[in-house]
């Protein structure tokens, strides 16, 4: 079996993206797995429902514009390596 890991979380590469309210590079902040405090509890179905097969199985991260503070989720794909 291949297991499957998020290349952000394991350091293997990174994924940049434009902040959408000001275009400036968001940071990644991390799995929204280390902010489940400031989240409301709708979002524990979003991480924890998996997809059967994991061919399409996900982290999701959180990315902070350092510009203007916009915070958006991402959906990272995870991959076998
Ligand atoms: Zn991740
Ligand atoms: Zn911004």
């Amino acid at each position: 079996m291949l297991k499957s890991i998020c290349p952000l979380c394991n350091g293997l590469y990174e994924i940049k993206y434009n902040c959408f309210s000001c275009n400036a590079k968001m940071t990644d902040e991390g799995p929204i797995v280390n902010f489940m405090d400031d989240y409301s509890p709708y979002l524990l179905d979003e991480i924890t429902s998996k997809v059967d097969g994991a061919e399409r199985d996900e982290c999701i991260h959180i990315f902070r514009c350092p510009n203007c503070g916009t915070r958006e989720r991402f959906s990272i794909e995870r991959k076998a390596f």
